[in-house]
């Protein structure tokens, strides 16, 4: 659908609905959202569903409210082959019903014998419907014998599973029956409440508790031959009176792998319950571990759905999935009332959902494993978006939705990362006990119901006692795209410092913006004296202030303290110099700022590579895995565009000479009481050095491993556990890459017979990692065997891509196999297609290249045009740095440290 045909679709409907009364015309297709004239108050669902067969048949039953005499309603329905559709008035008689469907908007037109008048009417449909191929709807997954049926229906495929009403506005009641095959296990979102078997005793019919009012996107439910592992339920406390009944759910064989994740569970409701003082909303919770799932999991109401590898997890499980199954749970359990108990009546504010629940997590994480460095991962995922937002081509938080393009394409590190960014800086300047307040005024007023931006903003402003310029300050971060860039200049005469503060749009070098955008953002600056420092906090809402400093001349400040704030910050030369002398005076997340200033610079061409390679050294000595590694971003930009093969081997040996005997000294394997830090340094550091500077050293550490994971050190059957847990993937990408085609056959042997999601995930990585041209195009052409899951074969692409040895080859199989590939792809992944075979492109030619194969093709593509539009200006931008530093600049540093003696000697291949 284009957007012209989707603005007269809505403008047609407002039109429509300000009549007196009476039909439509049969072509005004509502596209866009539904007509406002009938209106869902119940659903009874009823499906049959064996997964062992192709498709599933269901009954649907819809009370709806006409607000005015109406002889049709529209609703949404797609690929379901409806049998018998009829309607019931008020006074109880019953009559056919004409089904239209609309195929390219999804909508289901419902045509009556005659006009009925408003009031109540009972709509009820019988279909048949095939289980859905990518991931969507009701879909289906094959592990070697077993099939599992599953639902995936945010943001608008519950269309694909039954007729109804989808869009998040219409919060209704609904009533879930399920028949299965009596050895089948299957949920829903409420306690069962009620199992009868068919006379044949091939069939259980089980019906569930009614649920509290839901959008359609989150109902769920699933059968198959799940394991089913009871916990303790969660204690009543304080604020819930009654005790949680909680389950696992996991596929057959795997349920012992739960219990870590259900040990967790209790603590993390019982945080959010104190945090919102309102109790967990639901009748109970399943957390599900689904065998193939399109994205990480999903938070409906009382049945979390998990890709299986972000749920279940034992001893071979490296450190950093315990952190992710940690963070994820933590984020779907704060949705249970961020997004289901108060919900975003339409998608232009599912920002609230996702920012929500990604800052709610952080906030659960850091006080519950204050050992997961919380708040460093929150920095580093709002950095990675900050690259997003510094395209011109950037979504706003708040973003118009015209269309399913745009419904799709709004899951992105704007609406989690940025959004739940703005939450946590704002959270900073009123103080957090002032912005709890406000979260549960706005809980507490719109429970079991709806509620938008506005609404939350009026929440906050009113706790906050800052009045209109709380609101506005807010706003100008969630209405318009980008990044503030805050220049900043302190100034001392005769013991009394003053600090002006100007800002601007950040963009990269040769990206001119429009108008003169302006935010409201509380900048708060950490002003060292000697050894001390303070922290002051000074609202930047116009294009230059100048603010009085309490205490006196600094030695040196930082204009973002504790790194909570949403900007980017340009010093003068001087107080750049004087902060850098500082740096190990400052917390861990300000170091990571502090080198993100210079990251920026450089992209903003302020700053030459010399200045990026000579900071490493002071971060490369933290023990913090994120400091250390602050500067690899810029660095491998430099490697990447910037050297040639006489310099290459002095930049890697440069990064070997910094990094490489830290490695040794931490140690190729897991050691008892090593702190999560080292455990994640270890592995950052692993795999920096063997896969971007290929360290030889390194990799000959990592292919022992690899080899004997993969069993051809002698040792015979491949047996994972052989590597360290937290260095597999990267050691079995080397055992593959030097290994030729005996480790490449191994590793397919491997994954074939391996069950454990993660490890699929990693021996597919490693397949996709050999620079064997022969292999290589084996590796892609397995992406498309129906062995390899629609959520894992990402493992072999991407890993493919990142090995410039292969993205000529990658570029031409695309182009061959575009359609099969694409034909595996979820909606939400399509409109990313452009950006996934895109690495190492730097020039406008390459640019052109991509743009004239997928710019025809673009209308297929949900979410392409965004997809492609914000690709080609980042190849574009590379390409403007790239010209505008030049050779010369890295020549000059290479000879500087030649002359010095500090040649090559490590690294290389
Ligand atoms: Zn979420």
């Amino acid at each position: 659908m284009t957007m012209r045909d989707f603005l007269r679709a809505v403008l047609l409907a407002c039109v429509t609905a300000a009549m007196p009364a009476l039909a439509t015309a049969v072509d005004e297709i509502p596209a866009g959202k539904l007509p406002a004239d009938a209106i869902p108050q119940h659903y009874a669902l009823r499906f049959t569903v064996d997964p062992r067969t192709d498709r599933f048949s269901g009954e649907t039953d819809i009370r709806v409210k006409l607000t005015r005499p109406a002889d049709h309603v529209f609703l949404h329905a797609e690929h379901l082959d409806i049998g018998k559709a009829s309607v019931s008035a008020a006074n109880g008689a019953s009559e056919d019903a004409k089904t239209i469907a609309h195929a390219d908007v999804g909508v289901l037109e419902v045509r009556f014998a005659h006009q009925l008048p408003a009031g109540t009417i009972d709509l009820a449909f019988q279909y048949t419907a095939p289980f859905n191929a990518q991931l969507e709807g009701l879909y289906k997954v094959k592990v070697g014998e077993d099939a599992y049926a599953i639902t995936q229906m945010e943001p608008v495929s519950a269309r694909f599973a039954f007729p109804g009403f989808d869009e998040p506005r219409f919060k209704v009641p609904f009533d879930i029956t399920l028949t299965v095959p009596v050895d089948q296990v299957a949920v829903a979102n409420t306690l069962q409440k009620s199992e009868t078997k068919s006379a044949d005793g091939k069939w259980k019919m089980l019906t569930f508790a009614t649920t509290k009012p839901l959008p359609t996107y989150l109902v769920a439910f699933a059968v198959g031959p799940w394991d089913v592992v009871d916990a303790p339920p969660v204690p009543a406390n304080g604020v819930r009176r009654n005790p949680l009944p909680l389950r696992g759910l996991a596929p057959r064989g795997q349920g012992k792998r739960l219990a870590w994740v259900l040990g967790e569970t209790p603590a993390v409701i019982k945080f959010y319950e104190d945090y919102t003082a309102q109790p967990y909303p639901f009748d109970k919770l399943d957390l599900l571990g689904a065998p193939d799932f399109s994205a990480g999991a999903m938070e409906n109401a009382g049945l979390i759905v998990y890709r299986d590898a972000l749920l279940l997890l034992d001893e071979h499980s490296p450190a950093d999935r315990y952190r992710a199954v940690f963070n994820v749970n933590a984020h779907e359990i704060a949705h249970q009332w961020y997004g289901d108990l108060v919900t975003v009546p339409w998608w232009d504010d599912i920002w609230l959902n996702e920012a929500y629940a990604t800052w709610a997590q952080r906030m659960a994480t850091i006080a519950l494993k204050p050992d997961y460095f919380g708040d460093l991962e929150a920095l580093e995922a709002r950095l990675a978006t900050m690259k997003n937002d510094s395209l011109l081509t950037a979504r706003k938080v708040r973003q118009p939705i015209n269309g399913r393009g745009d419904i799709e394409t709004a899951f992105d590190g704007i609406t989690y990362q940025k959004g739940a960014s703005v939450l946590a800086m704002f959270e900073t300047w009123v103080g957090t006990d002032t912005f709890r307040k406000g979260m549960r005024e706005y809980l507490a007023s719109h429970k079991f119901g709806s509620g938008n931006s506005d609404d939350l903003i009026v929440s906050l402003t009113k706790a906050s006692g800052k009045g209109e310029v709380f609101a506005k300050s807010m706003k100008s971060f969630l209405d318009q795209p980008g990044i503030p860039l805050v220049h900043s200049e302190v100034a001392c005469n005769d013991g009394h410092a003053s600090l002006t503060l100007r800002q601007s749009r950040y963009l990269p070098f040769g990206v001119l913006g429009e108008g003169e955008p302006r935010w409201g953002a509380p900048v708060c600056t950490r002003f060292g004296h000697g050894k001390e420092s303070d922290t002051e906090c000074f609202l930047l809402d116009r294009p230059r202030q100048t603010f009085d400093v309490e205490g006196g001349c600094p030695d040196w400040y930082l204009p973002n303290a504790q790194a909570r704030g949403y900007y980017r910050f340009d010093m003068a030369g001087a107080d750049l110099a004087r902060l850098g002398d500082a740096v190990a005076q400052l917390q861990a997340p300000e170091q990571v700022v502090y080198a993100d200033a210079l990251s920026s610079a450089f992209h903003r061409g302020d700053l030459g590579p010399a200045a990026i390679l000579d900071a490493m050294p002071a971060l490369a000595a933290s023990d913090v895995p994120q400091v250390a590694t602050a500067l690899f971003s810029p660095f491998e930009w430099i490697r990447e565009e910037l050297t040639d093969d006489r310099t290459r081997p002095v930049l890697d040996a440069y990064a070997s000479s910094l990094y490489a005997p830290r490695l040794d000294k931490l140690g190729y394997r897991r050691r008892d009481g090593d702190a999560t830090t080292t455990i994640a340094l270890r592995a950052r550091l692993a795999e920096f050095l063997a896969l971007t500077v290929r360290d030889t050293h390194v990799r000959a550490e990592l292919a022992g491993q690899g080899n004997a994971a993969l069993g051809l050190d002698g040792g015979g059957k491949p047996d994972l556990s052989r590597a360290d847990p937290d260095l597999l993937r990267t050691a079995l990408k080397i055992a593959v890459q030097d290994g030729g085609a005996k480790a490449f056959d191994a590793a397919q042997q491997a994954f074939l017979v391996n069950r454990d999601t993660a490890q699929r995930y990693a021996l597919l990585a490693a397949l996709g990692a050999t620079r064997d041209p022969a292999l290589a195009e084996r590796a892609r052409n397995y992406g498309l065997d129906p062995v390899v899951q629609v959520g894992e074969l990402y493992n072999i692409y991407g890993a493919q891509m990142d090995e410039p040895e292969n993205r000529a080859a990658m570029w031409q199989w695309v182009q061959a196999h575009y359609a099969a590939y694409r034909a595996r792809m979820p909606a939400f992944r399509q409109g990313y297609m452009p950006k996934e075979f895109a690495d190492g492109r730097c020039s406008t030619q390459e640019a052109d290249e991509l743009s004239a194969f997928f710019a025809p093709r673009i209308k297929e593509l949900i979410g392409g045009d965004r997809g492609l539009g914000q690709t080609l200006e980042t190849i574009r931008q590379c390409a403007s740095l790239r010209g505008h530093v030049g050779d010369r600049a890295l020549a000059g540093w290479v000879e500087e440290r030649e002359a010095h003696g500090a040649g090559s000697k490590a690294g290389g291949r």
